[in-house]
């Protein structure tokens, strides 16, 4: 009989399709990333189809497999990380994300939701969401007229901050101010 033990996390596998350092995804960090594969969402226009579940990718790193590369990327400099390819994805239990995150505890994590689906979220380790799926006629966090949203958690007064304008679309911001 399978049985699954979150403790072990040598069990628990995710399809991670890229891995690396980026330095344009969350502001002022240099992030290791990880794109999941898998993804059920298919937000019209989405910019990385290599991504979907038609593209299906066998489940390739465990959790500690991950941890130990976001180790060794910390011990070169990453101050962040950072989740991408929405948490919708096929065979991937949300259980798998959650024992992910606790295990990343002791880093900065942001995590791209790809829905609008926060409400178990902001109880975990998590320091940014970007949420909302993709509109390719709203555009993207860049876009003033973008549906997502990317929120910062602060740790002091325990609250999220809706960050979006202010991080993403700062020529606006200098364009107001210059009127
Ligand atoms: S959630 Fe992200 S990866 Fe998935 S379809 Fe939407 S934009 Fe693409």
């Amino acid at each position: 009989m399978n049985s699954f033990n979150p403790m072990d996390v040598s069990n628990c596998k995710l399809p991670v399709v890229n891995k690396g350092i980026t330095l344009t995804e969350i502001p002022n960090r240099i992030s290791v990333f990880f794109e999941i594969g898998n993804c059920t969402c298919h937000c019209d226009g989405c910019h990385s189809p290599e991504l979907w579940d038609t593209n299906y990718t066998i489940p390739n790193m465990t959790v500690q497999e991950i941890v130990d590369y976001v180790d060794e990327q910390y011990k070169l400099g990453a101050n962040a990380v950072v989740l991408m390819g929405g948490m919708n994805n096929k065979d991937v239990s949300k259980d798998v994300f959650t024992i992910l995150l606790l295990e990343l505890s002791t880093r900065q994590v942001g995590i791209y939701v790809g829905s609008d689906d926060l409400k178990w979220l902001p109880l975990l380790p998590v320091r940014w969401i970007k949420a909302g799926g993709y509109e390719k006629d709203k555009g993207g966090l860049d876009s003033p007229t973008t549906n997502q949203r990317f929120y910062e958690y602060d740790p002091t007064n325990r609250v999220w901050e809706d960050k979006t304008k202010e991080y993403f679309q700062r020529s606006d911001n200098n364009e107001e101010e210059n009127l």
